[in-house]
């Protein structure tokens, strides 16, 4: 019998190419942003059959925030013309894959990224979707949290195998409804969002180990 397993097919470009090889340390298959100025970023409006609700584009906002404010202010972002934005998020309907994708771009000999997220929790499996349509929360928990993994790849951040982290792969199997219910459980109203980044600390010294930063101050949240 055909079994359907949401969490471990989750679409992520990233794995196909980061899992091939082994790299060293500080490096990214995908690269970095140049952070000598700020990047300018691109946030679709909605799109039709996406599942997209008001709002979602403040999630990916938000995202786009925290790993600002954990990168020391070494990462800026600045809103831009799609066409020439490094950074573009679209919401993509559920027949595009699952979660989310990051697809890397070239903007004018530029390193760019574009991330697809699919906001339409209804169909990510019997159990995430109930625990979705019962608590707008944890709905919106899982797009935010959809946007700040996609939007790790697109700063050149790679999966890895800690639940703990954003990062994670969900290939790995595990309890992923636990792993939206950890960041939802956070929560207390929705503008908790915009103040609980939702990136462990490895996600953090990643980060600063990629884009050369120190890792002693900041904090996670
Ligand atoms: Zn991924």
């Amino acid at each position: 019998m055909a079994h359907r397993h949401p969490a471990a097919t989750l679409a992520c470009l990233a794995l196909l190419t980061a899992s091939t090889a082994a790299q060293p340390q500080q490096s990214s298959v995908f690269g970095t942003f140049d952070t000598s100025t700020p990047v300018s970023f691109f946030i679709s409006p909605a799109e039709r059959g996406s599942g997209y609700r008001d709002g979602d584009a403040e999630l990916a906002t938000w995202a786009l925030e925290a790993w600002a404010r954990n990168a020391n202010g070494a990462l800026r972002f600045e809103a831009g013309e799609e066409s020439t934005a490094l950074l573009r998020v679209y919401w993509v309907p559920a027949n595009f894959g699952l979660y989310g994708e990051m697809r890397p771009l070239v903007v004018d000999g530029q390193r760019g990224a574009a991330v697809y997220i699919r906001p339409d929790t209804d169909a990510l499996g019997p159990e995430i979707s109930r625990l979705a349509r019962e608590d707008p929360l944890f709905r919106d928990a899982i797009v935010y949290l959809t946007c700040l993994h996609e939007l790790g790849h697109a700063l050149g951040l790679e999966h890895t195998a800690d639940i703990a982290d954003v990062m994670y792969f969900f290939g790995y199997g595990g309890d992923i409804p636990g792993f939206f219910a950890r960041y939802r459980d956070q929560l207390e109203s929705r503008d908790d969002i915009a103040r609980t980044a939702g990136l462990s600390d490895g996600d953090i010294s990643r980060l600063r180990e990629l884009y050369a930063l120190p890792s002693a101050d900041g904090d996670s949240r």
